[in-house]
């Protein structure tokens, strides 16, 4: 990606690069739809990212070229105006950042990622978060990282309008190599979790996909700040399982079990964290394993080919546990499987998944690496 992103820009600009940017996408372990609710979240980054090559300019103009999309984002810093396609994620860091009292000025470059777009591993927050680390780099300012995600998650909600939490960019800035981060979304504190010993992290992607402003992601929302009004609390994350449980007869069937997801997730992500830092892998798979179900039956977010793919990665020799993962609706699942089982995994997932759904998974191990970094 580095190379590929670097011959570009000297095919474009006839210059080398003045800076190298990769922020990564991200794989969430446990903790879904938690993050809007104040709660919980396990995710990793992973081995794939938006790589930016550029250069400053001296005025106020940003042009990006995307090697994965056939046109270009081009705008002024001092104009910047609603647009359809790919452009509105850098225009939105850019609006985002002049909201927040940030300068940002012009520079120009070349993009490329190697997350699949629309699968649930946050294509669109890394993207948010390398373009808020080009602005830093040109404009001189430090990369905060929870200021940085705060940005990104500003212009993912109010310019691209999709309602989403603050945990793909936090993840994608702040990610530690080998570790998943534990993150409380009511302050943004980070724990670094590392990964028990010789195990495997598996992604595995369905082929389905999701579209956040179109899919039920903005009523999941509503329903959970409607159970949360019900139960007298600003956010689902002040509840308690005891007091849920001893109030939840009141609340209207729908709610009660979107409810019920929320605040047992919560605490699964807090069991995991632990399970994690004691070495316990069966007790982490054990707690993926509920979590899909809570998502299958109460908060309904998962499709038939999610819960075929989980369904055939449980059953196979090394697996831990295995979840979908990311928004719903589609996308990717992911598993905890024994290190040297991994290759095996895969292939035996890849055939049993294409044989029962005649869909072709994209199925792989990954590495949770650093986050939003200038290589150069
Ligand atoms: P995801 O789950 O991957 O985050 P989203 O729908 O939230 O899915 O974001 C995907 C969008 O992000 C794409 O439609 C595109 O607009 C933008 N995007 C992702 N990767 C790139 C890229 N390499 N170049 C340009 N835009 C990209
Ligand atoms: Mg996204």
């Amino acid at each position: 990606m580095k190379n590929a992103v670097t011959q570009a820009f000297e095919k474009y600009f006839q210059d080398s690069p003045l800076y190298i940017i990769r922020a990564p996408g991200r794989v969430n372990l446990i903790g879904e739809h938690t993050d809007y609710n104040d709660g919980f979240v396990l995710p990793m980054t992973i081995d794939r990212a938006v790589w930016i090559a550029l250069r400053p300019r001296a005025d106020y103009q940003v042009f990006i070229h995307s090697l994965d999309f056939p046109y270009p984002a081009a705008f002024n810093l001092k104009a910047i105006t609603h647009q359809k396609g790919w452009s509105k994620y850098a225009k939105g860091v850019a609006w985002a950042l002049q909201e927040a009292g940030f300068h940002p000025t012009g520079w120009e470059g070349v993009i490329s990622s190697d997350i699949p777009i629309g699968a649930g591993l946050s294509s669109s927050a890394a993207l948010e978060m390398a373009v808020a680390k080009a602005f830093s780099m040109v404009s001189g300012w430090k990369f905060e990282p929870g200021i940085m995600a705060r940005i990104g998650q500003r212009a993912e909600n109010e310019w691209v309008g999709a309602n989403t939490g603050i945990m793909d960019q936090l993840v994608s800035a702040a990610g530690q190599a080998n570790h998943a981060l534990l993150i409380d979304c009511r302050d943004l504190s980070i724990q670094p979790i590392p990964l028990p010993n010789e195990t495997a992290v598996v992604v595995m992607d369905t082929a389905t996909r999701h579209s956040h402003t179109a899919s039920g992601y903005n009523e999941r929302r509503e329903e959970c700040e409607a159970a949360a009004n019900f139960l007298g609390v600003s956010h689902l994350r002040d509840v308690s399982l005891e007091e849920f449980n001893m109030r939840a007869s009141n609340l209207d069937e729908l709610l009660r079990r979107r409810a019920r997801h929320v605040i047992t997730e919560n605490a699964r992500v807090l069991q995991a964290a632990n399970a994690m830092s004691a070495n316990g892998a069966a007790q982490m798979g054990k707690l993926m394993n509920a979590s899909h179900v809570s998502m299958r039956d109460d908060f309904e977010i998962t499709n038939d080919e999610l819960n075929i793919m989980v369904n055939l990665a449980q059953s196979q020799p090394g697996c831990f546990g295995a979840r979908m993962t990311g928004g719903g609706f589609g996308g990717c699942a992911v598993a905890l499987v024994q290190a040297n089982t991994a290759n095996a995994f895969v292939s035996s997932v890849h055939a049993a998944y294409q044989k029962a759904t005649n869909l072709t998974p994209n199925i792989f191990v990954c590495q949770a690496t650093k986050g939003a970094e200038t290589v150069r």
